[in-house]
């Protein structure tokens, strides 16, 4: 289980998460859902400690990290490889072929041999439909190949979580069908991933959990079933607009 424990996190004196404590569990695929600003993407960061939070725990198993404190980097480097993201953008290494952004990590970081790492890499290219594309650049590939190469990057690492924000609001809705499907085939899988997105239509497709923040603190956090039919005023309104 992923925890964060009584966790805040400020920039320049504006408090952004604040005592904010939730478990995510694995196996599981959990949606972050709410307004622009409320939080999500410093929530993931956090989750992965691109940001320090102020105070607060994060666990992750037999892992856990209190704030404030000095960590040695190699145990954040550690504990970062438990996470695997991907962005908007999809922030591929442009030099590299789509094979190659998937092999980098698993040859450079995690010392596995090229022809194991491209045999894996081949799989996975081939699980999320781009057999085809894997001699491809970032360049000659449609946003919705992009990242799907980058989801593949993400799952060569064989991480605990995949962390995904707004993976398809850079998308048109035609490229974007692809790239939740992908998603979707994880979610049945029962692999673990958090999933930032403004698309409540899909969220509701794939979630377990819902999580929803608003100005730092979680509003909902419990079933997918129990967020969409909620009579909270505050949800139904956040869902009526977003739907
Ligand atoms: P969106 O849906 O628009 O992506 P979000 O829920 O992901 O929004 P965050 O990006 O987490 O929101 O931002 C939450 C708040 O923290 C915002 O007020 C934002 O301006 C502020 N913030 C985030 N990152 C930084 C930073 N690096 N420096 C200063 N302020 C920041
Ligand atoms: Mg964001």
């Amino acid at each position: 289980m992923l925890s964060l424990k009584n966790v805040n996190v400020s920039f320049d004196q504006q408090a952004v998460l604040k005592d904010f404590s939730v478990d995510f569990n694995q196996n599981q695929t959990t949606v972050i859902v709410g307004p622009s600003g409320s939080g999500k993407s410093t929530l993931l960061r956090t989750i992965n400690l691109l940001n320090y939070p102020a105070s607060g725990t994060l666990s992750l198993n037999q892992t856990s990290f209190t704030f404030p404190n000095h960590f040695k980097a190699s145990d954040v480097s550690r504990y970062r490889q438990n996470f695997g993201m991907v962005f908007q953008n999809f922030e591929l290494f442009p030099h590299l072929s789509a094979l190659g952004n998937v092999i980098e990590g698993p040859t450079q970081v995690l010392k596995q041999s090229k022809a194991d790492a491209t045999q894996k890499a081949t799989d996975l290219l081939n699980q999320v439909g781009l057999a085809q594309k894997t001699d491809a650049y970032p360049n000659e590939l449609s946003g919705g190949q992009q990242q799907r190469v980058a989801i593949a990057r993400a799952l060569a690492m064989e991480p605990e979580f995949i962390l995904y924000d707004e993976p398809t609001s850079a998308l048109d809705p035609e490229l974007e069908g692809e790239v939740l499907k992908v998603i979707k085939d994880l979610a049945k899988k029962r692999n673990s991933q958090i999933v930032v997105t403004h698309n409540l239509n899909f969220a509701e497709e794939i979630a377990d959990h819902i999580l929803f923040l608003e100005e730092g603190h979680v509003n909902y956090y419990g079933s997918a079933q129990g967020f969409f039919n909620s009579e909270n005023d505050r949800i139904k309104n956040f869902t009526k607009k977003m739907m």
